[in-house]
């Protein structure tokens, strides 16, 4: 890229303004230590709080403080693809802001890639302070997708990680609009490898992943990155069609040969609802894919950014 900056940390904000100063001082300390140069970028995905404000007073003292910020909340993944989209180092980290990814696990990682890697992500040991329910959801949904996709994914990894400008080319080529960028990453291959860490508590504040934002997170991991669910459909259809089969042949044979066709109404009623509810199944899945078709059809801007400190031309 011809840039002298080494490292761009990508940092997703929503709601932390008590969390800013203090990643801010870890980040530049483990920064310092490394000895290298680096911008942070953070990325003001529509906060109702006062981050902007602290993360704008940071920039103004530190030429190295670059921000976007986003005219309304986008979510998390498309907050870390305009990071993406405008970074200029040779790698580039992307961390939470709520310190539940520690900074000082970057030196580790930073050395880790001098091994040779083009990709070096974070696994988690541990994750504590989260809800007994938010940890097996993610278990499960992790195993659950390795499960059904070809690609490699990573279990039990978030966005923490560090990546070389290759792989950020990558990225930015891939034009998709419901984000899975550790599916991405995965997908994209390189040299890839790990470090473990134990996910600690966050520090302030509260999570900004609703149960919806993390049901659509899981639903374009699936969507993106395996044609399950729609083969699913086509198999529990054949299945339905063979049990049918025989049910026609045993309605038949007590219409005909036992001549007991009376009864039987109950039995005709689970069958109808029975078949009834795959076929919407079925419809519902192939309606979760022709939605995402159309929102890549619409072809709309990621996001839209109210200002910035980087210069635009960085864009394309
Ligand atoms: N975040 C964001 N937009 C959102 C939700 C979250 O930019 O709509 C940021 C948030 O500020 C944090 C990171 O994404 O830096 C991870 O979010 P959070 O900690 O709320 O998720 P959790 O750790 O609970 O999964
Ligand atoms: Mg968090």
């Amino acid at each position: 890229m011809g840039t002298d900056i080494q490292l761009s940390v990508i940092i997703p904000v929503y709601n932390e303004e008590k969390n800013i100063f203090l990643l801010f001082e870890r980040l530049t300390s483990v920064m310092e230590s490394l000895g290298i140069t680096k911008e942070f970028i953070f990325i003001n995905d529509g906060s109702s709080d006062n981050s902007i404000v602290l993360i704008k007073s940071l920039a103004e003292k530190h030429g190295f403080v670059k921000y976007i910020n986003f005219s309304r909340n986008f979510g998390h993944q498309i907050a870390v693809s305009a990071g993406l989209d405008y970074c200029s180092g040779d790698r580039v980290v992307i961390i939470d802001a709520d310190l539940q990814d520690p900074p000082e696990l970057i030196a580790e990682m930073y050395l880790k890639m001098s091994e040779g890697y083009d990709v070096v992500y974070a696994k988690r040991k541990v994750r504590e302070g989260e809800t007994i329910f938010k940890r097996t959801s993610a278990k499960l949904f992790y195993r659950i997708l390795k499960k059904i996709t070809t690609i490699d994914i990573p279990l039990d990894t978030g966005d923490f990680r560090i990546i070389d400008r290759k792989v950020v080319n990558v990225l930015k080529k891939m034009p998709e609009q419901e984000k899975y960028l550790r599916g991405q990453i995965a997908w994209a291959g390189f040299k890839q490898s790990f470090v473990q860490y134990n996910r600690e508590e966050r520090k302030e504040g509260i999570s900004g992943y609703t149960i919806s934002k993390m049901l659509r997170l899981a639903l374009n991991g699936i969507t993106s990155f395996s044609d399950f669910p729609l083969k699913f459909a086509t198999i529990s259809g054949f299945v339905m069609a063979l049990i049918s089969f025989f049910l026609i042949l045993y309605a038949l044979y007590s219409r005909f040969i036992i001549k007991q066709y009376i009864a039987g109404w109950t039995s005709l009623m689970l069958c109808v609802l029975f078949i009834g509810s795959i076929q919407l199944i079925a419809i519902g899945i192939i309606g979760e894919y022709i939605g995402r078709m159309a929102s890549n059809l619409r072809n709309r801007p990621l996001y839209i950014v109210d200002e910035t400190n980087l210069s635009e031309e960085k864009l394309q």
